[in-house]
């Protein structure tokens, strides 16, 4: 039996917030600050260089990237952390190309969060051999995969939508026509069950700050399949991926297994703070996470539809095909969230008009979504959203 959720007594609330947005930066946990200070006056002030020893600085890479290796289906072993997500998607893609060096064409779609494009796009510049790189719209993706493809790259939840693709149908797909998958787990990791090992993607990524809760600027995770990982020409040879760093070597050789996968020195104290984070979900089955999710979101539809015919529900009604997210378009949504925020419903917005709610049922509970509706009402119905105060644009939205 899995614990009950939730389990807000974990985390760091403030008063008077009703937090939807742990999809794009997850509550902070209780034990965060704690350890970070010990990381910062005990290891670093007191041990000094002696911590990559002393301290297991130089494991901690591995054993963060087991614990999340286990929320993913994933074996011990195959998950290395650091870096940021888009780096992580540019090691990933770049070591797929590789394995199929006599194909030219990267399938991803046109909902796909754009750095992922973007990475993928100067990968394809900087190789400068003809490479393509194809969107279809997310609907068509699964249709346009032929044996044309060196790799499809796909984020399972879209980030305005959170429309969900079928991770192991598509897999399957792709294998069959001989094409290497790369899942970005972003907005699935510690959102919705994910079983890696099932799916049989050669490559997943994702970040650890949004549902893991691992803080601003926490580092990026790559899952490698245990069965290919030795054949993988790491494209960023970093010291950290080599087998012998402290050799110093002049010339590289690929650690083994996982670890090829790190390029530089790793952030201590943000993958100390990400390790004491993911204790929260000690104990927590996904399927009842799952479950958890899915009451609220139902739930914040009914409420929110039915207080608010203005808005139109983004995501996609059947709860099986989305994600722990909720979006509804609305063309003041900029200044309707700006509304919200001052009310303490914090939300976010995503160009042009979606107005988007992420749940997170390890601090959220019924209560507070019939809050959040009671609110968002009264902001749409009294036109709140007028106020010059909302209409002023910040540089993160
Ligand atoms: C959040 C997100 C990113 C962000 O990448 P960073 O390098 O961590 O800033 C990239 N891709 C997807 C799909 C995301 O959801």
């Amino acid at each position: 039996m899995g614990v009950s959720l939730p389990r807000k007594e974990m985390f760091e609330i403030p008063e008077g917030v009703i937090y939807l947005d742990g999809n794009s930066l997850g509550v902070m946990p209780k034990g965060a600050a704690a350890r970070a200070t010990t990381v910062i006056e005990q290891e670093w002030g007191d041990q000094l260089i002696r911590a990559w020893n002393s301290a297991g600085w130089m494991d901690l890479p591995r054993v963060v990237g087991d614990r999340i290796a286990a929320l993913l289906g994933a074996p011990a072993g195959s998950v290395a952390t650091g870096d940021t997500l888009s780096i992580k998607v540019y090691q990933a893609l770049a070591a797929a190309l590789k394995m199929r060096p006599n194909r030219r064409v990267i399938l991803s779609d046109n909902g796909n969060f754009p750095s992922d494009l973007y990475m993928a796009q100067g990968l394809i510049d900087t190789i400068d051999k003809g490479y393509e790189l194809r969107t279809p719209a997310p609907e068509d993706v699964a249709d346009a995969i032929t044996d044309e493809m060196a790799v499809v790259m796909l984020t399972q939840v879209d980030y305005r939508s959170g429309r969900m693709h079928d991770m192991k149908a598509i897999t399957e797909k792709a294998h069959a026509v001989g094409a290497v998958m790369i899942w970005d787990l972003a907005h699935s990791a510690g959102a919705v069950p994910v079983d890696l090992t099932a799916c049989n993607a050669e490559f997943a990524v994702g970040c650890s700050y949004k549902y893991l809760n691992g803080g601003p600027g926490a580092p990026a995770f790559i899952y490698a399949r245990p069965d290919i990982i030795d054949d993988v020409q790491p494209a960023l040879s970093g010291w950290l991926g080599h087998d012998a760093p402290f050799a110093m070597e002049l010339g590289y050789r690929p650690a083994m297994a996982t670890e090829r996968l790190r390029v530089g020195t790793p952030p201590i104290l943000q993958l100390a703070v990400l390790q004491e984070a993911l204790k929260v979900w000690d104990g927590v089955e996904m399927a009842d996470l799952r479950a958890a999710s899915l009451a609220l979101s139902e739930r914040f539809i009914k409420e929110v539809s039915a207080r608010c015919p203005e808005l139109t529900l983004a995501s996609p009604a059947d709860p099986a095909l989305r994600g722990s997210q909720v979006s509804f378009a609305f063309e003041q949504g900029y200044a309707a969230m700006q509304a919200l925020i001052a009310r303490g419903v914090i939300g976010d917005f995503r160009a042009p008009d979606i107005m988007r709610f992420g749940f997170t049922p390890l601090y959220l509970d019924e209560a507070d979504v019939i809050r959040a509706a009671e609110i968002i009402e009264t902001v749409i119905k009294d036109r709140v959203y007028e106020h010059p105060d909302y209409q002023t644009r910040s540089r993160v939205t």
